[in-house]
């Protein structure tokens, strides 16, 4: 018997992983009130898939402005500010 739920439980559990967000099953829409809403995976599938489409490559993806050398004249460090400064307004602003 204990060997049987613990079967029973290995197959929910494959079930379950075989979708990449168990919310929506992959359809990207979720039932609420017996409507169909965006499931909270939807935008971040759109990102992925116009990140991937995108040609950034892997390694653009490790440049961070923690890693950035900015020191090397006057007109990067310029850069730099406006473009840090325009991150910290945006996630305000989306965080508003
Ligand atoms: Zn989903």
């Amino acid at each position: 018997m204990q060997n049987r739920v613990k079967s029973n439980l290995e197959e929910q559990e494959n079930f379950i992983a075989k979708y990449d967000c168990n919310k929506c099953r992959d359809t990207t829409y979720i039932l609420v009130d017996d409507e169909a809403v965006p499931c909270s995976c939807k935008e971040v599938r759109r990102a992925k898939k116009i990140l991937a489409e995108s040609s950034i490559s892997e390694e653009l993806f490790k440049k961070t402005f923690d890693n950035f050398d900015y020191s090397r004249n006057v007109q990067t460090i310029d850069s730099y500010t406006v473009a840090r400064n325009y991150v910290k307004d945006f996630d305000k602003i989306r965080n508003s």
